[in-house]
């Protein structure tokens, strides 16, 4: 009897052993198993293929949109004539910002010579440094405008012409660089004036470089208007659109026409001049080199507004000054 207890008991012992032995080998052979808990994944997998969807939606926009396209570069034959600009500056706290902005603009425009003149008894370290790594086909020039022409701390803008003495000297310097060469007559060229303040669009450069005496276009934001303008009728400048003193003898803004070189070469003694009375600056250099019937519009028939009279306001210095005062001012050596 208790023999065959024993053999029972080590039955049930072996056959409990077997059984944990399997559960064993069956929990270990699920380990490392993909676990098929297809309902867990289920939202995993719809977000998955929302965000595919998604992403294929906005491919799709993207392409039809093409904003992959090439910026269209303005292309210019290298047998096209070069734009020789030539643009006063003076310092103050925002001339680098200026030149900056405008340094970026012109690398957009091919052909492009920068005549960078300074109203200052000597070129600054300012300028130099910065033309020497601004990319640019340039020449620096520099001359002061005497005292009693300058204007000065709290006059009025418009009481004296600026940047006239400036505008001469790179008159001075495209003459002189060309005396004495070949063909100095006939060679292509554009001249034309441009502040460092006002914002030009690159349409620009291109309206102007086919000129062959003297074009001109609208001008946005001057002479306390939306916009001055040479009118235009059969392909001719009838008149002009200003609001004051229509009758001078050219009612342009500086930034308003472009000359040929041919046109500058042929008239060695046409320059502005800085005794001009108010408004008079621009009259004072194209009297004697063009007719308005000869002007040639340019910017669709003068209806497009391809360059602003944009000024910058002077920065307020208040806290530096007050700064300056305790010892505590900013570094003088950061160029700014
Ligand atoms: N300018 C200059 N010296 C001065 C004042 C101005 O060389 O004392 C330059 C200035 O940098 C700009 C041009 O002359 O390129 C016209 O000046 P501004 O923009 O002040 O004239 P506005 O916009 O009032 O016509
Ligand atoms: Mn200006």
């Amino acid at each position: 009897m208790a023999t065959r207890m024993k053999l029972k008991l080590k039955t049930v012992f072996v056959l409990y052993f077997m059984v944990s032995l399997m559960g064993l080998i069956y929990a270990l052979m699920q380990l490392g198993q993909r676990c098929d808990c297809a309902e867990h994944d289920m939202p995993k997998d719809r977000t998955i293929s929302r965000l595919r969807g998604e992403l294929h939606r906005l491919q799709e926009q993207m392409r039809k949109a093409e904003p992959t396209k090439p910026p269209q570069k303005l292309a210019v034959k290298p047998s096209q004539p070069t734009i020789y600009v030539i643009t006063p500056t003076y310092t103050r706290f925002v001339q680098k910002a200026e030149l900056t902005r405008l340094a970026q603009t012109f690398l957009h425009v091919p052909q492009l010579h920068w005549i960078l003149v300074e109203d200052s008894p000597h070129k600054t370290p300012l300028v130099s440094g910065f033309l020497a790594s601004s990319g640019l086909a340039y020449t620096h020039l520099h001359t002061p405008t005497p005292r009693d022409r300058k204007l000065q701390e709290g006059d009025p803008s418009w009481l004296k012409p600026r940047g006239a003495e400036q505008r001469n000297e790179g008159l001075r310097w495209l003459r002189e660089d060309r005396r004495g060469q070949p063909g100095a007559d006939t060679q292509l060229g554009v001249v034309y004036f441009a502040d460092d303040d006002n914002t030009y669009s690159l349409k620009l450069f291109e309206e102007m470089r086919g000129t062959q005496r003297v074009s001109v276009w609208p001008v946005g934001l001057v002479g306390g208007m939306r916009y001055e303008r040479p009118v235009v009728e059969a392909g001719k400048v009838v008149r002009f659109h200003t609001g004051w003193r229509p009758s001078r003898p050219f009612p342009l803004d500086m930034a308003g026409f472009a000359v040929s070189l041919k046109l500058v070469i042929a008239n060695q003694d046409a320059c502005f001049d800085g005794d001009a009375p108010m408004g008079f600056l621009e009259s004072s250099f194209l009297q004697g080199l063009v007719t308005m019937d000869e002007l040639e519009p340019k910017a669709e028939n003068c209806t497009k507004v391809l360059v602003w009279h944009t000024r910058t306001e002077k920065p307020k210095m208040k806290r530096e000054e007050a700064l300056q005062k305790q010892g505590l001012g900013s570094d003088t050596a950061v160029e700014v």
